[in-house]
């Protein structure tokens, strides 16, 4: 299957995943879930970006502090789940991207721009897992 953000082959209810060169990761990964009906599930990935929203969220104030990276990095990895929150796939991903030095930024994956390839299995599980926003956290969380 071939999009211009993706191409995929299924395999029972595992998939692989190769974003396309220049696609911003986070609408890839929204764009194949809502094609192929994924509500419940997890991702990894390995790939290059050239450049990175970050977010670190503070429990103190409740917010998330979000930062940009505007240079080459490997995704060293990438990790999240997918579910659902008011009927949409909602994507929730961390990475640890390596720099040229090879030292290395981690945190909250926001947006990023794949400079290279970026390669992800996903693994869908039969079913859905629905979130609601928590006042206590300040965090949308699973909702069972
Ligand atoms: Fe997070």
């Amino acid at each position: 299957m071939k999009t211009t953000l993706y191409t995929y082959r299924r395999f029972g209810d595992r998939y692989v995943v190769s974003v396309a060169n220049h696609a911003e990761l986070s609408e890839a990964i929204m764009s194949f879930c809502t094609a192929t009906g994924i509500a419940a599930g997890s991702i990894t990935g390995i790939g290059a970006v050239n450049e990175a929203t970050l977010r670190f969220f503070d429990p103190a104030t409740k917010r998330y502090v979000d930062k940009t990276f505007a240079e080459q990095m490997e995704v060293a990895n990438l990790t999240g789940n997918v579910s659902q929150m008011n009927g949409r796939p909602y994507i929730h991903l961390h990475c640890v991207l390596g720099r040229a030095d090879y030292s290395a930024l981690a945190g909250h994956l926001l947006t990023a721009h794949i400079n290279g390839a970026c390669e992800i299995e996903v693994s869908a599980l039969d079913g859905s897992v629905g979130r609601r926003y928590d006042e206590e956290t300040g965090l949308n969380m699973y909702d069972f």
